[in-house]
Protein backbone atom coordinates (compact mmCIF):
# COMPACT_ATOMS: atom_id res chain seq x y z
CA UNK A 1 0.00 0.00 0.00
CA UNK A 2 1.43 3.46 -0.89
CA UNK A 3 1.49 6.16 1.84
CA UNK A 4 1.42 9.78 0.97
CA UNK A 5 2.76 12.21 2.70
CA UNK A 6 0.33 15.74 3.85
CA UNK A 7 1.56 19.06 5.02
CA UNK A 8 -1.18 21.22 6.39
CA UNK A 9 -1.38 24.73 5.01
CA UNK A 10 -2.12 26.50 8.04
CA UNK A 11 0.20 25.13 10.49
CA UNK A 12 2.71 23.26 8.40
CA UNK A 13 1.82 20.03 10.33
CA UNK A 14 3.39 16.80 8.08
CA UNK A 15 1.93 13.71 8.17
CA UNK A 16 1.68 9.97 6.50
CA UNK A 17 -0.98 8.30 5.54
CA UNK A 18 -1.31 5.10 4.23
CA UNK A 19 -4.38 4.71 1.98
CA UNK A 20 -4.68 3.01 -1.36
CA UNK A 21 -5.17 4.83 -4.67
CA UNK A 22 -8.90 4.54 -4.41
CA UNK A 23 -9.02 6.53 -1.63
CA UNK A 24 -10.47 10.13 -1.03
CA UNK A 25 -7.18 12.49 -0.94
CA UNK A 26 -7.74 13.96 2.68
CA UNK A 27 -8.37 17.93 2.99
CA UNK A 28 -8.20 18.56 6.16
CA UNK A 29 -5.74 18.89 9.26
CA UNK A 30 -5.88 16.26 11.48
CA UNK A 31 -4.82 18.14 14.52
CA UNK A 32 -7.87 18.87 16.60
CA UNK A 33 -6.93 22.50 16.98
CA UNK A 34 -6.28 23.15 13.44
CA UNK A 35 -9.20 23.67 10.43
CA UNK A 36 -6.18 23.92 8.16
CA UNK A 37 -6.91 22.40 4.84
CA UNK A 38 -4.04 19.72 3.99
CA UNK A 39 -1.84 19.26 0.79
CA UNK A 40 -0.56 15.83 -0.44
CA UNK A 41 3.07 16.30 -1.31
CA UNK A 42 4.56 14.49 -4.24
CA UNK A 43 7.33 11.89 -4.75
CA UNK A 44 9.01 9.92 -1.71
CA UNK A 45 11.29 10.83 1.20
CA UNK A 46 9.45 11.10 3.80
CA UNK A 47 12.78 11.70 5.76
CA UNK A 48 13.65 14.44 3.72
CA UNK A 49 10.34 16.06 3.61
CA UNK A 50 10.15 15.74 8.04
CA UNK A 51 13.29 17.51 8.07
CA UNK A 52 11.55 20.15 5.55
CA UNK A 53 15.12 22.11 4.87
CA UNK A 54 16.21 20.94 1.51
CA UNK A 55 18.63 18.42 -0.40
CA UNK A 56 21.68 19.16 1.15
CA UNK A 57 20.57 18.00 4.48
CA UNK A 58 20.05 14.72 3.63
CA UNK A 59 24.13 15.20 2.50
CA UNK A 60 24.72 16.44 5.73
CA UNK A 61 23.25 13.74 7.75
CA UNK A 62 25.14 10.77 5.42
CA UNK A 63 28.34 12.78 6.28
CA UNK A 64 27.80 12.97 9.98
CA UNK A 65 26.21 9.23 9.66
CA UNK A 66 29.73 8.76 8.37
CA UNK A 67 32.04 10.18 10.54
CA UNK A 68 29.62 8.82 13.43
CA UNK A 69 30.42 5.32 12.14
CA UNK A 70 34.39 5.94 11.87
CA UNK A 71 34.18 7.16 15.36
CA UNK A 72 32.02 3.88 16.62
CA UNK A 73 34.72 1.72 15.21
CA UNK A 74 37.07 3.07 17.02
CA UNK A 75 35.90 3.29 19.79
CA UNK A 76 35.02 -0.42 19.71
CA UNK A 77 38.22 -0.85 18.74
CA UNK A 78 39.40 -3.52 21.88
CA UNK A 79 41.96 -1.10 24.15
CA UNK A 80 44.94 -2.65 25.05
CA UNK A 81 44.54 -2.11 29.28
CA UNK A 82 47.20 -1.67 30.75
CA UNK A 83 47.24 -2.99 34.01
CA UNK A 84 47.25 0.26 36.53
CA UNK A 85 50.06 1.02 38.37
CA UNK A 86 50.65 0.06 41.76
CA UNK A 87 50.59 2.79 44.20
CA UNK A 88 54.06 2.93 46.35
ZN1 LIG B 1 -3.04 22.09 10.62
Amino acid sequence: MPNYDYKCQKCDHVFEVFQSMNDDKLTDCPLEDCDGSVKRLLGTGAGLIFKGTGFYQTDYRSDSYKSGEKKEAENSRPKADPKPEKKA
